[in-house]
């Protein structure tokens, strides 16, 4: 037989740089460092703050959906916030939060899968919860199981369109006319049967989840089956430049009374699966300038790197400078000005719009922080066009931005978003 390997396209991160507790910041890092290759700065104890903020105020189990940042220090820093819940989407998700965690308790919310993946994260991983948005699918995770007796069979409800920055039922969901059949089907074949939907990502209306569980409510009214777990997904926004989300308390508040209102049966599983809201401000991307042509600067990573988001979607992401090229003193007296980026690809869509508010005086060698760049950051690089490293530090500094309703640091609930780093 002929025997391919197969091997990964683009590679871990380099092993994190710790550094000395003097030196645990960005700009003392830095400072020592002088990274001449784009530097990832996690912040594990920002993670397991984030992670406790969910873990200890929402009403039910808090996955957290591992697509969004998997490097092992990210889990690790979350899993120590009391995180035990995965949401997997493939495989290697699952392998990885295994090979870290042997209680974990993982689930497959993918609801496209390959047969040999399913049988191999029941099997080998002890993986019981499937998702599934077709008749097709509920077959699938049957056959695969060969017909196991202790599945959880999530189906996914499709979202109505046009609520949220990054609609996510447009791929997956089945429709709320074909939710009573499946839901059937499903009851038929699963020991735990739910209904999960995702809202989509940076969702800035509290009430947008409420609605989600009324429809919710419809489907399982219509299909008069028993329902033994809810999941009301991600979406949970965080802040950026210009944009302060609503608390996330009042997130909370509005999915445990869309929740209450289903009268489901006491002991009815309740769950959410943020990405983005608990991984957001747990790293920093710190870039050098490598040419200014007026407000234009041509950095060292872009959108075939971290920063990918940056590029078609236009994301802004909150800026300042880290270090001065000559070591002069951070200051922005000069004033600020609205820069576009260019990566290092020499593809002309390597580009990216912004605005990035830095000091107007910002020149070629100068080191900037990007923030909020946990979430959809590192994990979208590619290899592309020779680009294909970056350093990974750990630093125990805050976060340029924070969210309503996260505790922060200090273990205070913070208010109005500031720039807590910002030039003095
Ligand atoms: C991406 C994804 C999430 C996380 O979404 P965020 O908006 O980052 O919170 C959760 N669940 C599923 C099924 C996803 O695909």
């Amino acid at each position: 037989m002929l025997k391919v390997r197969s091997r990964v396209a683009v590679g871990p991160l380099r092993r994190p740089v710790i550094a000395p507790i003097p030196l645990s910041s960005v700009d003392a890092l830095v400072e020592e460092l002088r990274p001449a290759e784009p530097m990832i700065a996690i912040r594990p104890r920002t993670l397991r703050r984030t992670a406790e903020t969910f873990v200890q105020t929402f009403p039910g189990d808090v996955l957290y959906a591992v697509k969004c940042n998997p490097e092992p220090t990210v889990l690790r820093a979350l899993w120590r916030g009391g995180v035990r819940h995965f949401d997997c989407a493939s495989l290697q998700e699952i392998r990885t939060v295994r090979s870290l965690f042997v209680d974990a308790k993982i689930h497959y919310m993918h609801p496209i899968k390959m047969p040999a993946a399913i049988r191999q994260a029941y099997a080998e991983f002890g993986v019981r919860d499937f998702s599934v948005d077709s008749a097709e699918e509920i077959e699938k995770v049957v056959a695969a199981t060969d017909g196991a007796d202790d599945l959880g069979i999530y189906v996914r409800l499709a979202m109505p369109k046009g609520q949220t920055v990054y609609d996510l039922s447009g791929k997956f969901g089945a429709d709320a006319a074909e939710m009573p059949a499946l839901l059937r089907q499903a009851r038929a074949a699963a020991k735990v049967l739910g209904v999960c939907f995702h809202v989509g990502s940076q969702c800035m209306e509290p009430a947008v989840y409420e609605r989600a569980l009324d429809l919710a409510g419809r489907v399982i009214a219509e299909a008069g089956v028993a329902i033994d777990g809810i999941d009301v997904g991600g979406g949970f926004p965080v802040s950026y430049p210009d944009v302060t989300p609503p608390a996330l308390e009042l997130y909370f508040a509005a999915i445990r009374r869309g929740f209450a209102k289903l009268e489901l049966a006491p002991g009815t599983r309740l769950w959410c699966e943020p990405g983005r809201a608990l991984v957001a401000a747990g790293a920093s991307l710190v870039v050098q300038v490598e040419a200014r042509r007026g407000d234009v600067l041509y950095i060292n990573d872009g959108v075939y790197g971290s920063l990918s988001d940056a590029g078609v979607p236009k994301w802004r992401f909150p800026a300042r400078v880290a270090r001065k090229a000559d070591g002069s003193p951070l200051s922005a007296d000069g004033g600020t000005t609205g820069f576009a980026f260019y990566g290092p690809t020499c593809d002309s869509a390597d580009f990216m719009q912004g605005p990035f508010t830095l000091p107007s005086d910002v020149k070629t060698g100068d080191w900037i922080e990007l923030g909020q760049l946990g979430a959809y950051g590192a994990c979208l690089r590619t290899a592309f066009n020779g680009f294909d490293r970056t350093l990974m530090t750990e630093v125990r500094d805050e976060p340029l931005l924070s969210t309503p309703g996260h505790l922060d640091d200090q273990g205070t609930n913070t208010g109005n978003p500031v720039v807590t780093n910002a030039l003095a």
